[in-house]
């Protein structure tokens, strides 16, 4: 059932902009939002400010309750003079965060820490964008129920989707488990909703909650690679999330190590989600078992339950992606590159051919990048849209992509 279109009185409150629309205000709530609670001398240490550029900067954003000052007896102690703590007031505003896959979409209310407040999940029967915007409509409606239960307002909208998406546009290019070419999904979704919509590439919307809140705090460079229906690579380099000029930087998962290799979906031959992607996997473990599994779940459990031939398939797969990941090393120096998506079900059963690969293709030094793991559910893909909603709505320059 198609439901109804929002009105704007349920959709959007008036639109107050973020106070101090100032680089140095961004970058000093983005500070406080994944280092605090800091002192004030804190976060002009982090922002390379002085005191003074700190208290213009914070001041308004506490008249206006975004950041919170408290009053800290240890720091009081220790510093022998007042020193209050600042933090972000998370439950100030509300942000939606939506992660659209081929099947299912994946929503969260996240307050303005990004914390997770209400999280709902529904299978997607339409693929086309009027599908995607009926169902994402409905539960946009139901969250801004829940938004009015907890009495803040909803300030953004962040969407996040697999492929080639130009955030500064707000346009899906391509995005192959869609099959979408250049749908303006910002426009079409601000529109069906009523709010500002960010609409950025799934990875990159991860890698920003990842920057702000997760493995990724305090490192200028790391980058993370997910697995699974595709492959696909976050970078942070010198603090910021890298986009590239075409917004398409990052693309592991289009890195050929086999020109003679099997087609990919982009045209080419040999990428590595030629060959490590789920349906390649699901294809690979038919061709070698002469088993007609139906999907990756059962792939996987085959291999699980010790199929040689199975198990060869996740071990080239494994290898392609541990390649794939000395690339990254070699060419960008992260300090960290941290594994993760659906495929991570599998990593037992590739783990050994990753580092193997890796360790054979990074060069020098690189090779002391940390390579982890880090389970990430599909919650924390819509948290990353949520995050990217909160980027836009913290920063002057809206829709881009800068870190
Ligand atoms: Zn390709």
């Amino acid at each position: 059932m198609r439901p109804p279109p929002l009105t704007p009185s349920e959709a959007s409150r008036p639109a107050e902009a973020f106070p101090a629309h100032t680089p140095a205000a961004a970058q000093i709530f983005t500070i406080v939002l994944s280092h605090g609670p800091l002192t004030r001398a804190e976060i002009a240490r982090r922002a390379a400010l002085s005191p003074a550029a700190v208290t213009k900067a914070v001041r308004p954003l506490i008249e206006l309750g975004y950041l919170l000052e408290d009053a800290d007896d240890e720091h009081r102690r220790a510093l022998g003079r007042p020193a209050n703590l600042v933090r972000v007031d998370g439950g100030r505003a509300l942000f939606l965060g939506v992660k659209v896959t081929g099947d299912e979409i994946i929503a969260v209310l996240a307050d303005l820490c990004c914390r997770i407040r209400v999280a709902r999940r529904v299978p997607l029967g339409d693929r086309r964008a009027e599908g995607v915007l009926a169902t994402l409509s409905g539960l946009v409606l139901e969250l801004l129920a829940e938004a009015e239960e907890l009495g803040a307002p909803v300030k953004g909208v962040g969407i996040a989707v697999s492929g080639d998406v130009d955030r500064a546009e707000g346009l899906v290019r391509y995005s192959p488990f869609l099959e979408w070419r250049d749908v303006p999904l910002a426009n079409l979704a601000a529109m069906t909703v009523g709010l500002p919509v960010t609409v950025d590439n799934d990875v990159r919307a991860l890698t920003v909650a990842e920057q702000w809140f997760g493995a990724g705090v305090g490192l200028a460079d790391f980058a993370l690679v997910t697995v699974g229906a595709g492959i696909g690579c976050g970078l942070v380099v010198g603090g910021r999330v890298v986009s590239g000029a075409h917004g398409v930087a990052g693309e592991i998962g289009h890195l050929s190590f086999d020109p003679a290799g099997p087609r990919c979906h982009c045209g080419n031959r040999g990428c590595v989600e030629a060959v490590a992607s789920e349906s390649a996997i699901v294809r690979d473990v038919r061709a070698e078992t002469g088993i007609d599994v139906a999907d990756a779940a059962q792939a996987l459990e085959l291999a699980h339950r010790g199929d040689p031939g199975a198990r060869a398939v996740y071990a080239r797969a494994g290898a392609v992606i541990g390649r794939a990941i000395g690339a990254v090393v070699n060419l960008l120096g992260p300090e960290r590159v941290i594994i993760s998506g659906e495929g991570l079900a599998a990593y037992d059963l590739f783990a050994a051919e990753i580092k193997g690969a890796f360790a054979a293709s990074a060069f020098g030094a690189a090779a002391r990048c940390d390579v982890t793991t880090c389970p990430l559910p599909f919650e924390e893909w819509a948290r990353g849209a949520a995050a990217t909603a909160i980027q836009s709505f913290i920063r002057a320059d809206s829709r881009d992509g800068r870190g």
